[in-house]
């Protein structure tokens, strides 16, 4: 099974709405995010790198669509609904156009809150009204989760599988397979260096984010994934 390398990216460029907090580090400038795509392109097979990038912001239309085009590359969008044609998020528009070309398309949620803290209900509508949104504007099935925060247990997960989600997309780091359920990314933040990143693009993952993942496995490993 071929290992694939996730690489998660937020807002590119200048953000056109107020950020949250905690948010800014997560945005690259044009020139950092451009290097990483080029670096992607230019290994002997860009097929092993999954990208995708979180939260709807307009740079996935105004900067990263044709950075993508312009470099044979394709994405998965998690969109956040609750956000569509928001000033600085994208519009319906562009989400048809990111499909149009190619691109994939999934769910965010709703309003960017972090799955694990909600009640059932509360859970249940973050994921099906925000996949139904998504689907009545795509015109196709969404089975792809975009995982807020990187935040979830044994319960976010099962209640993503009961409503028909085939993939979470975590923020593990790590590798994963085109087959599993729960994919592991790494999110790249603007203050990483140029040799932080090159080691996540070889797949190797800096000492103490690979720490945070022993650790995170090890309390996974306990709760029952059913
Ligand atoms: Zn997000």
């Amino acid at each position: 099974m071929p290992r694939l390398i996730g690489l998660n990216f937020h807002g590119i460029g200048s953000p056109a709405r107020e950020l949250e907090e905690d948010e800014a580090p997560y945005w690259l400038s044009e020139t950092q995010f451009t290097e990483i795509l080029d670096r992607v392109a230019a290994s002997p097979d860009p097929s092993a790198f999954v990208l995708t990038f979180d939260d709807g912001n307009l740079s996935d239309y105004e900067i990263v669509l044709p950075a993508l085009i312009q470099r044979g590359l394709t994405a998965r969008f998690f969109v956040l609904t609750g956000r569509l044609d928001e000033p600085g998020s994208l519009a319906r528009d562009h989400v048809t156009a990111l499909l149009a070309s190619g691109m994939g398309v999934g769910s965010h949620g709703i309003d960017h809150v972090a799955w694990s803290d909600l009640d059932a209900a509360a859970l249940e509508r973050e994921i099906v009204q925000s996949r139904d949104a998504l689907q009545t504007l795509c015109g196709h099935p969404v089975t792809d989760a975009g995982i807020p925060f990187g935040k979830y247990n044994a319960r976010v997960l099962r209640a993503l599988r009961r409503n028909g989600y085939r993939t979470a997309f975590s923020s593990d780091a790590g590798y994963m397979t085109d087959t599993a359920f729960l994919r592991p990314r790494t999110s790249l933040r603007g203050d990483m260096t140029q040799a932080e990143i090159g080691a996540i693009c070889a797949g190797r993952m800096p000492a103490v984010r690979r720490l945070h993942r022993a650790a995170g496995m090890i309390k996974k490993r306990i709760l029952p994934l059913r």
